[in-house]
């Protein structure tokens, strides 16, 4: 058996922020990622945008060459499923049989779509995109296609159908709420995003539900919504939301919730491991409690804290989330959480397509969302670390420099 050291498992943004950060943290006892994904880890925010219009090509895609993991003397285990985990032997067990000792074990296994079970899911050409193989699936087939209905109406649907239009495609966007992106935005947010998607042809179901999918000779033809519609299509994406991927750390005993339960620090319910990503439901500051984050932000800076920790730090995790979208030529950036708002002024021309969208409770500062305007994002960003005092007035008056509430 080869000598225990830090085992990481999933190999992707949290599980690679991981290792280099136990790295840079002075590790030096041997270091093992394990990722079931047949390649390095890469970039997947292109996946529903570059990459699937052929702007951004595979190789553009890793986050580090082979050339940086066998200098800093990690061992990528690519390829490689995590099978169990013995807490007692401290081992992972991997799906071949072989075991892998552990002295300190970071679990990053992320998300996996939620699947959509109607009737009908057994046709060929229904799809989700989740890693690059389900993107390469779906580009090779996009020459030959038409129509095609995304079913959900979050961000994977709307990049997705942008790009699709901007390809040319006939899109049809189904949402099972009354409105996009209802749990993440204020109605005139998504109001804004649904005009636009709108303007460029995507035909947008609301209150929506799948009944059932037809096909033809095998092939989706069409989704059939309650009520009788059918939606034409020789192609479906799924984007229903994701479920954290737990079951590796619950069936070894470790607590999990909404997610694998992490402490402000990382660190699960044995002190010995350590999670971190999409599938974590960790403390955060920013939204009040207990949170499970689906973005790249997160993944990195709770990678970058689990693998510090678990080389002997003791960093706490507390950084405002922020995200990015692009659709169309809409840079969309959010940072910090607005849900729970009770207020929301808006800076800028939502006309013009540059504005930002300042989210309140109770005079508080919870987040910003960001169209066309990066600098007033990364300001956002600052204001929300900084726990700025801001107050609607300024927020929404353009003649007000931000900056001043930094120095306040
Ligand atoms: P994941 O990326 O889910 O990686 C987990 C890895 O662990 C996977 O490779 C998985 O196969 C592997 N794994 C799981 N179980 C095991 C096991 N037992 N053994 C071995 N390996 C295992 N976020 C943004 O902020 N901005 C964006 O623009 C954006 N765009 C996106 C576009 C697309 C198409 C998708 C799918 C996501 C996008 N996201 C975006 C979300 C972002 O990609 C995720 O938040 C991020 O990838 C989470 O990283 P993670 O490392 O926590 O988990
Ligand atoms: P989301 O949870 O953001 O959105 C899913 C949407 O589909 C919700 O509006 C949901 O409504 C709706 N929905 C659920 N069930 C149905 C149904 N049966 N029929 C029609 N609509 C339904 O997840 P996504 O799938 O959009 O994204 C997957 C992951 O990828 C997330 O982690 C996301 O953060 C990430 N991602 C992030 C991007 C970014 O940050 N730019 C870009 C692309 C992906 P309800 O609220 O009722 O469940």
């Amino acid at each position: 058996m080869t000598q225990p050291g830090l085992v990481i498992v999933g190999g992707s943004y949290a599980g690679l922020n991981a290792a280099v950060a136990a790295r840079n943290a002075g590790y030096t006892a041997p270091l093992t990622l394990i990722g079931d994904e047949d390649r390095l880890p890469y970039q997947r925010p292109p996946l529903s945008k570059g990459f699937l219009r052929g702007d951004v090509d595979a190789g553009q895609l890793p986050l580090r060459p082979q050339a940086y993991f066998d200098t800093a003397g990690i061992t990528m285990r690519m390829a490689t499923r995590a099978a169990s985990i013995d807490r007692v032997e401290k081992v992972v067990r991997l799906a071949d049989g072989e075991s892998l000792p552990y002295d300190k074990l970071v679990v990053a296994t992320g998300c996996s779509p939620r699947m959509l079970a109607v009737q009908g899911a057994d046709a060929d050409g229904i799809h989700y995109l989740r890693t690059m193989d389900d993107a390469l699936e779906i580009a090779a087939r996009l020459d030959s296609i038409t129509a095609v209905a995304v079913i959900g109406g979050g961000f994977i649907g709307l990049e997705i159908a942008a790009s699709l239009k901007r390809m040319g495609k006939t899109v049809s966007l189904i949402e099972a709420q009354s409105r996009l992106l209802a749990r993440a935005l204020s109605p005139e947010m998504a109001n804004y995003i649904a005009d636009r998607h709108a303007r460029e042809g995507v035909q947008l179901y609301f209150n929506a539900q799948i009944a059932r999918y037809h096909a033809a000779a095998g092939h989706i033809a069409g989704v059939e919504l309650a009520g009788g519609t059918v939606v034409p299509a020789d192609m479906v994406i799924v984007g229903i939301g994701v479920v954290p991927n737990v079951a590796l750390a619950a069936e070894a005993g470790i607590e999990c919730g909404n997610g694998i339960i992490v402490d402000e620090y990382c660190r699960t319910s044995d002190p010995d491991i350590y999670a971190a990503g999409d599938c974590t439901w960790h403390p955060n500051p920013y939204a009040g409690g207990m949170a499970r984050l689906e973005c790249v932000q997160n993944a990195t800076d709770q990678g970058k804290i689990a693998g510090a920790n678990a080389a002997g730090a003791n960093l706490v995790y507390d950084v405002p989330p922020w995200y990015w979208s692009d659709q169309y030529e809409l840079k969309l950036q959010g940072a910090g959480l607005a849900s729970g708002y009770d207020r929301a002024v808006v800076r800028g021309s939502m006309s013009d397509n540059t504005f930002s969208t300042f989210y309140f409770s109770k005079e508080k500062l919870l987040a910003v969302e960001s169209v066309n305007r990066p600098g007033e994002h990364m300001l956002a960003r600052k204001l929300l670390a900084a726990r700025a005092q801001l107050s609607e007035d300024q927020a929404a008056d353009t003649a007000y420099d931000l900056r001043q509430a930094l120095i306040n």
